[in-house]
């Protein structure tokens, strides 16, 4: 039998910062972090937008607001040390009529209040900093926000964790644990503490320990598009003000770290977790599972799941997915737009009593084990903030 300090199930971002955190503050313990697939990044930590999210979104009084702030000045600097890219692209958020600007000023006093810098401008003010986008009336705009390589943090911080003395393990899924063991195929690990960073399967572990038994996955798709636009054509990321009864952030341009703007992520309803598009990795056990949730979470008095459903489906058409993005970028067409890019899903919690879905990181202690049950965005930019902050209280 094998034996480490501390197992974490789940060699994502968030899985690999908690190694790295760990071992930052208790050096020379044994940590050993398990991933199921052969390779890193393969779900939502390489999969993702890579936006340094700057923290103006989420309630003053949410670990959001708390760790995206300090998590984008450490993601930076984690990047500057390890030589990883950072494009310094900032972001507007632009109205797409007027009804929309008191959407807008409340965005911009949660910023204030969480400390973010953030600035009011005007059209003009928009045509300066990126020419190509419209509003009405006034805009948002949030300098600290960037981009860089997601897949190429991963690789860095799995580096800074070997170099640290802490073992990676792919190809190697836990698929039973409890109090103080983790069983893989091939061998059983005596631990004193399990982190479970388990990304879309985070409901599943923790329910190994009896923990967060009212919660279950909701998982989103988050489908992308690549312009062929010459690189750097746009310059800044572009996102509409969002829904707030909904915790995604509406259709939205971005720009990648080598200067090509995509449209996208969706947020579809996605049939299964792995659900990254065709028939591959279909699971009809999960399948089953998703759509049993779903009587409950459209009945929910939290959120508009019906208009959540009617806006979002359509967007499996890229030409309608696309348009949409015009509204926020006019010279944004179809025809410019058709490299698919690789898509996402969104491990989204829902609790199912209430049929809520968590807006804000969830973390739960177990007996022996701690759970991060809802790394949903930004938990790439908070990521090693969000370790932080856990790490100090295990
Ligand atoms: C489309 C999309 C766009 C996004 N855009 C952004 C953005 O621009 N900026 C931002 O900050 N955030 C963004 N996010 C959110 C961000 O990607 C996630 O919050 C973050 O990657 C979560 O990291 P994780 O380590 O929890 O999950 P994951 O990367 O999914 O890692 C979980 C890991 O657990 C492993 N695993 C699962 N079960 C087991 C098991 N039983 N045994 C062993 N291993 C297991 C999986 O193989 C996986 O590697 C986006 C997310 C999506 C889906």
């Amino acid at each position: 039998m094998a034996a480490s300090d501390v197992i974490v199930i789940g060699g994502g971002v968030v899985g690999l910062a908690l190694a790295d955190a760990w071992l930052a503050r208790h050096p020379g313990s044994a940590v050993t972090v398990l991933d199921k697939e052969p390779h890193l990044a393969a779900h939502a930590s390489g999969r993702n937008s890579g936006v340094l999210h700057a923290g103006f979104y989420y309630a003053p009084d949410s670990l959001k607001a708390q760790l995206t702030r300090r998590g984008n000045q450490m993601l930076r600097a984690f990047c500057d040390e390890r030589g990883v890219d950072v494009r310094d692209t900032g972001k507007v958020v632009v109205t797409t009529s007027a009804e929309q600007l008191p959407r807008l000023d409340d965005l911009y006093a949660r910023g204030i209040a969480n400390g973010v810098p953030l600035e009011m401008i005007d059209e003009a003010g928009l045509r300066e900093l990126e020419p190509l986008a419209r509003t009405h009336g006034r805009a948002l705009w949030s300098p600290s926000t960037a981009v860089a390589d997601p897949a190429a943090v991963v690789h860095a911080l799995a580096d800074r964790v070997a170099e640290r003395g802490g073992q990676v393990l792919l190809g190697m899924p836990a698929v039973a644990a409890g109090p103080g063991w983790v069983r893989t195929p091939t061998e059983t690990f005596n631990t004193g503490h399990i982190i479970n960073a388990a990304g879309l399967y985070a409901d599943t572990v923790a329910h190994w320990f009896g923990v967060g038994e009212d919660y279950r996955m909701l998982p989103f798709k988050g489908l992308y598009w690549y312009s062929s636009w010459p690189a750097g054509r746009l310059q800044r990321h572009v996102y509409p003000v969002p829904d707030p009864r909904n915790p995604f952030l509406g259709v939205h341009l971005t720009v990648t770290v080598h200067g090509r703007a995509k449209v996208g992520p969706t947020a579809i309803p996605s049939l299964w977790r792995e659900d990254y598009g065709g028939l591959g990795g279909f699971n009809a056990r999960e399948s089953a599972q998703i759509a049993g949730l779903y009587p409950r979470f459209a009945r929910s008095p939290h959120h508009d799941v019906p208009g959540l459903v009617r806006t979002e489906l359509p967007k499996y058409s890229r030409r309608y997915l696309v348009n949409q993005a015009a509204a926020l970028v006019p010279s944004v067409r179809p025809q410019d737009f058709r490299e698919r890019g690789r898509p996402g899903v969104r491990a989204q919690l829902l609790h199912v009593p209430t049929g809520k879905l968590e807006m804000d990181f969830v973390v739960r202690g177990g007996e022996r084990s701690t759970h991060v049950l809802n790394a949903v965005s930004p938990a790439w930019t908070s990521s090693l903030a969000m370790a932080e902050w856990i790490v100090a209280r295990i």
